[in-house]
């Protein structure tokens, strides 16, 4: 890794060396699989009108997409009971992270963060030059809202925290998360990733939550993405909420035309079909609890999952258990030493995952 980086002689920033790489060890790159359940994405297509939709728009791909996505930060701000510059769109909200991250952190600062967490944190904080302080996970795999607080210096200017968190699939309650956030400094600027809150509350709350929480912590971004439950993931859509004036800070390193045309009209095709995501998420719901029961029967350990995904944390086993699903036709993401991360899927998916499970135990 640290040769592919030397770039022909030339050597890129230094703040490169040693960080880790985005998708390392997922699995699914080099075989095909037929239960693709490696990467969170949702198992259905898009509904038919973003496809509509998107076809509509390509007609006009000559033309240049909205300066700064306005017409989907408009609906978005509709959606959430907020205005449109409390919105800031762009290509997935891992665009947006690393923005934000960007606009906040000078080399020295400190990124406060729950660890294990998502893969991506700790890529897009060392790129800025700031460092990121992992306050581990409790037993049960769940944010521990004092550690956090303990964590926090003099240097830090940033709390990241990802509720559903990735990989683990627990949730703390919003409560407790509006309870930590108002114990954390006002001049500190906290991010709540949450790419999984679909899957966690009921439609209207997750929708309201955004406006709500707004109003009692200026100094709150929440970060949101059509990539899960939304079933756009190949579409690249992202989006934050927040007050003016950090949404203001993030376009000043945000380049033009965030998002093009057709990924826009099928932001706005899915917003107009909330009952859709509703209907997907309650599948979702069913197979989780038909592939946690199973895997539980079948000896294995798992988190309480409140996401898209099932964290079994069988540490020193996870790479031969992901061989095992692997041979099974199952994508799954291996992380070496701590555990497996499981995509809920299918019916036929959930399907194939336990009868894998059932083999397991003989297997081990
Ligand atoms: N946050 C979390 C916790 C995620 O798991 C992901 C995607 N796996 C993202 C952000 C990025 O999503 P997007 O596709 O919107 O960039």
């Amino acid at each position: 890794m640290e040769k592919e980086k030397q770039c022909v002689g030339l050597a890129p920033s230094r703040r490169l060396l040693g960080l880790p790489s985005y998708g390392k060890g997922r699995a699914g790159q080099a075989q095909v699989f037929r239960h693709r359940l490696g990467s969170n994405e949702a198992p259905d297509g898009p509904c038919p009108s973003a496809r509509e939709a998107v076809e509509a728009m390509f007609a006009d791909a000559q033309r240049y997409p909205d300066l700064r996505g306005e017409t989907l930060s408009a609906a978005l701000a509709k959606h959430h009971g907020v205005t449109a510059d409390n919105i800031a769109v762009s290509a997935g909200s891992i665009v947006l992270l690393d923005q934000l991250i960007r606009a906040w952190c000078d080399r020295g600062d400190e990124v406060v963060s729950p660890w294990r967490s998502y893969e991506a944190y700790p890529i897009v904080v060392g790129v800025s030059g700031a460092s990121l302080v992992e306050v581990p996970l409790d037993a049960d795999h769940r944010i521990c809202p004092d550690g956090l607080l303990r964590a926090i210096g003099p240097r830090c200017r940033v709390v990241l925290i990802c509720n559903p968190n990735n990989p683990t699939s627990t949730e703390i309650a919003p409560d407790a998360i509006d309870g930590l956030i108002a114990s954390i400094p006002r001049n500190i600027l906290v991010i709540l990733d949450e790419a999984y809150s679909d899957y966690a509350a009921d439609a209207q709350t997750v929708a309201a939550s955004p406006g709500i929480r707004l109003r009692r912590h200026p100094n709150l971004v929440i970060l949101r993405t059509f990539s899960k439950a939304w079933g756009l993931a190949g579409m690249r859509i992202g989006y934050c909420v927040a007050d003016q004036s950090i949404i203001a800070a993030i376009q000043c390193v945000a380049p033009p035309f965030p998002l093009p045309g057709p990924a826009v009209a099928a932001g706005l095709a899915a917003l107009a079909e909330p009952n859709i995501v509703a209907a997907r998420v309650a599948m979702n719901t069913a197979e989780r609890t038909r592939m946690s029961e199973g895997l539980a029967a079948a000896g294995l350990p798992l988190a309480k999952s409140a996401a898209n995904f099932i964290w079994l944390p069988v540490r020193e086993r996870a790479e031969a258990l992901t061989r095992h699903l692997n041979d099974a036709a199952i994508a799954v993401r291996c992380f070496a030493g701590e555990g497996v991360r499981i995509t809920t899927g299918t019916e036929a998916d959930t399907n194939a995952v336990l009868d894998a499970a059932a083999r397991w135990r003989s297997f081990e």
